[in-house]
């Protein structure tokens, strides 16, 4: 899995994760929506996806610029609250991009609906990703989280 990192708003960050046997890809909260499309066209992958950690503007904001921009998107999170939401997920809900399985971990710290995305690849060396949002998730919030599911 290759993960960039595009900077949005003045202090936070959009995560394009990539799935590179498949070239499809997702994007963790994609606030601005066409930077994801000018990060996509330069990897040449398909979008497919949109994760989404929790529902605050900073966020969230994006979402519903982002399907009118890619429509067909999936839109995850844990929050009816959450823009343009198509699959609502759960603590463990699991799904995949690609070959990457994606687990959900609730993690009702920072809002009440908030999700972290776990990423795995089977049978690779690739170490896991966490997909947290914001830093003040922390990192015992997520081994706690992992360890219950
Ligand atoms: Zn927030």
């Amino acid at each position: 899995m290759k993960i960039e990192l595009l900077p949005a708003l003045s202090d936070n960050y959009m995560y394009l994760l990539i799935d590179e046997d498949t070239k499809e890809a997702a994007i963790v909260d994609p606030v601005e929506p066409v930077k994801v499309v000018e990060a996509i066209r330069k990897h040449g992958v398909r979008l497919t996806t949109v994760l989404t950690t929790h529902h605050h503007w900073d966020h969230a904001g994006g979402n519903e610029k982002m399907v009118r921009l890619i429509p067909g998107l999936k839109v995850y999170g844990g929050d009816d609250r959450v823009d343009a939401l198509t699959k609502k997920v759960s603590h463990s809900s699991t799904f995949k991009i690609g070959t990457l399985n994606v687990k959900c971990l609730f993690t009702p710290c920072h809002t009440t609906g908030h999700i972290c995305y776990y990423v795995t690849k089977e049978s690779s060396t690739d170490p896991p990703a966490v997909f947290t949002g914001i830093s003040s998730v922390s990192y015992v919030c997520v081994s706690a989280c992992l360890l219950w599911s």
